[in-house]
């Protein structure tokens, strides 16, 4: 069997994800095919964890527009992930993958809390464990959740699945076709530049905490499985 390249993983899904881009939030076919998609990985023995966004169901900035509180707003984004975490976590059971749904708001009758060292222990022991709620906080995403627990649980890379786009360009490749694809950039670069791989303050705590970041397209079928293995897929984001 291959070596994998990396141990410990964090996955990045956003809540768009699991939408799939049809009527549904939660679409039953995404959910089983990124458990599919997880449990490739898990066969090698990498230990994998999954910090899942919220923005199909409530994005906190669009309800702040419209004059609703900004912190309410962004508590109802933290819960949407944690309805997002359990059909995830659903999904991979029902493939008999064991998992963890922990948050970061308590919420002791439907997941675990949050704590560290006892999210390690579940890696160790092969669990796929599910982060959900972000980081407790408003006025943060799950980008800055997913940097944070990267850097607790010293997962050795974040991988950023961005939907239908395969890396980072210069520019918006559906807008313009002529934009160019970085196999790699620097954290400074995309910062300066503006460039999408995941907002600026989770960036820049990736930069600042040494966490290299893949950006790829999650829904070519293996390719979380070829970063494992060391293919080069979608653009690195590192020092
Ligand atoms: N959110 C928050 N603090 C966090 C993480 C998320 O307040 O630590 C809120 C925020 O309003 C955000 C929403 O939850 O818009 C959903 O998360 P996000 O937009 O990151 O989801 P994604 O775009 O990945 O689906």
């Amino acid at each position: 069997m291959a070596e994998p390249r990396y141990r410990r993983i964090l996955l990045k899904l956003s809540g768009e994800a699991l939408a799939g881009g049809g009527a549904h939030s939660i679409d039953p076919q995404m959910l089983e095919y990124y458990a599919q998609e997880i449990e490739r990985v898990l066969r090698l023995g990498v230990q994998v964890a999954v910090v899942l966004g919220g923005g199909n169901i409530w994005r906190g900035n669009q309800a702040i527009a419209r004059g609703m509180d900004a912190a309410q707003s962004h508590y109802m984004g933290m819960l949407a992930t944690i309805i997002n975490a359990l059909a995830l976590q659903d999904a991979l059971e029902r493939r008999g993958v064991f998992t963890r749904a922990m948050t970061a708001i308590k919420m002791d009758e439907v997941a675990e809390p949050y704590i560290r060292r006892r999210a390690t222990r579940h890696l160790e022991k092969g669990r796929v464990i599910i982060l959900a709620a972000g980081t407790g906080n408003p006025y943060f995403t799950t980008d800055s959740a997913a940097a944070l627990r990267a850097a607790e649980i010293h997962a050795e890379i974040i991988l950023m699945a961005k939907n239908g786009v395969d890396g980072v360009y210069s520019a918006d490749p559906r807008r313009y076709p002529d934009a160019k694809r970085f196999e790699y950039i620097s954290y400074m670069e995309a910062l300066s530049r503006g460039l999408t791989v995941m907002d600026s303050t989770a960036l820049t705590f990736c930069m600042d905490n040494n966490i290299p970041i893949i950006v790829f397209d999650p829904l070519t079928p293996g390719n979380i499985e070829r970063i494992v293995l060391g293919e080069h897929v979608g653009t690195l984001v590192s020092s």
